[in-house]
């Protein structure tokens, strides 16, 4: 029996991860499934969008400026040329959508999961803001308008595939690894030192360069361990890490009578986007496999929070809840930026964090000031969150150090 065809949104469509999710859309296409890419959305990739609206003709786009976009609405007259983050929303409520993947860099692409889980659909999330800014308001479209994540993150996507084998009141807790990133075995000394060349070469996988260099910080783990409480309705102390230098293991979960069950497979991120395109069906990717004899030994070990001080301050934040989160997200997403031009070293990256959240306070007295508002609550909560991201992100641009 054919399969039945499944119109497909891709945001961030240009990116690491957007391109790898056509890849995949392709292979599977060839194996029988029907997947109709209706919409894509890139930030500023406005010529690799065209050669991407050139082969999968799909209805309506979204690009970051309008400028761009009138170039592409005269070059496409028969697409609906959507831009910026307004733009983003109207795609996701295109009618006649069957799967968002959200692939999107930043508190960006909240608003855009939030408008699809608002009509019911089910969206495959690799933009981790998504829960780091907005866990709540995430959890609470989830139960109100009953739509799904499937998680494309390696790690959440490992642990969500652990989990079929027994229910969440039988988990004690789960594992997320960590490579220990770029810096692992580098002294801490000379931290102070190392180049934004040498902090984007990661040493398992490829990868865009904000999330290469939250991997050399932790901050990526700190912000994977938020994903992995609302994704898994867990309390923060049943989520640990281990560091886990080979990257064979994506994750762990441990269940009550002491089994630990876990994830191996080669770090492609293109297996955990294709578990979520084809859920909950497994199919042959034609991508190379794990060989465990090649492997012949893993390695573990406990996280050094000397070695990785944002770690600790991510975490701080994620207990703090509220804006706290979107806070740390902006603020690092600027410091960050910043590394990378060659404005501040490494080790500013995890003190300016320190500092900025520090200096935002009353985070949650703010959220609850402002929901006894009247109008939408939903709104009023995600405009919050996004005036504690814009805050953020100013503060972080202008920290002197
Ligand atoms: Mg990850």
């Amino acid at each position: 029996m054919p399969c039945p065809e499944r119109h497909v949104i891709i945001l961030g469509s240009t990116g690491s991860i957007g391109t790898q999710t056509i890849d995949i859309i392709e292979r599977l296409n060839q194996r029988g499934y029907a997947f109709s890419v209706v919409g894509l959305a890139a930030g500023k990739n406005v010529e690799r969008l065209a050669e991407q609206i050139k082969r999968y003709h799909p209805y309506a786009v979204c690009i970051g400026k309008e400028t761009e976009g009138e170039i592409l609405r005269q070059r496409f007259p028969k697409v609906r040329v959507f831009t910026g983050e307004k733009g983003l929303r109207e795609l996701a409520r295109l009618d006649e959508v069957d799967l968002i993947v959200n692939a999107l860099v930043g508190a960006i692409g909240l608003p855009p999961t939030l408008d699809g889980l608002s009509l019911g659909r089910t969206v495959a999330l690799a933009n981790k803001e998504s829960l780091v800014v907005g866990g709540e308001l995430v959890t609470k479209f989830l139960s109100e308008y009953g739509g799904a994540i499937l998680p494309i993150d390696s790690e959440h996507n490992a642990i969500f595939q652990c989990l079929r084998a027994g229910r969440l009141s039988e988990v004690r807790r789960v594992i997320l690894t960590a490579s220990g990133g770029p810096f692992l075995r580098v002294h801490k000394e000379e931290l102070d030192r190392v180049r934004p060349e040498e902090a984007l070469c990661h040493p398992n996988w490829a990868m865009g360069s904000r999330v290469t260099i939250d991997s050399a910080t932790m901050v990526n783990k700190g912000f994977e361990v938020i994903e992995a409480h609302f994704l898994f309705h867990l309390p923060y102390e049943r989520i640990s890490i281990i560091i886990h230098p080979d990257s064979v293991i994506h994750s762990f979960v441990e269940y009550h009578d002491g089994s630990l069950l876990a994830e191996l497979a080669s770090p492609d991120m293109r297996i955990p986007i294709q578990y979520a395109l084809t859920y909950p069906k497994r199919v042959e990717t034609g991508l190379p496999r794990l060989d465990l004899e090649k492997i012949s030994r893993m390695e573990f070990e406990t996280l050094d929070h000397e070695h990785f001080p944002a770690f600790a301050t991510v975490l701080k934040a994620a207990k703090q809840g509220g804006t706290s989160p979107a806070v740390i997200n902006a603020a690092d997403e600027v410091l960050v930026e910043r590394f990378l031009e060659g404005g501040i070293p490494f080790t500013g990256i995890a003190s300016g964090l320190q500092t900025i959240l520090s200096r935002w306070e009353s985070a949650e007295a703010n959220l609850k000031e402002i929901s006894s508002d009247a109008g939408n609550q939903d709104e009023v909560i995600l405009s919050t969150l996004l005036a504690a991201d814009r805050w953020a992100r100013k503060a972080a641009r202008y920290l002197s150090f």
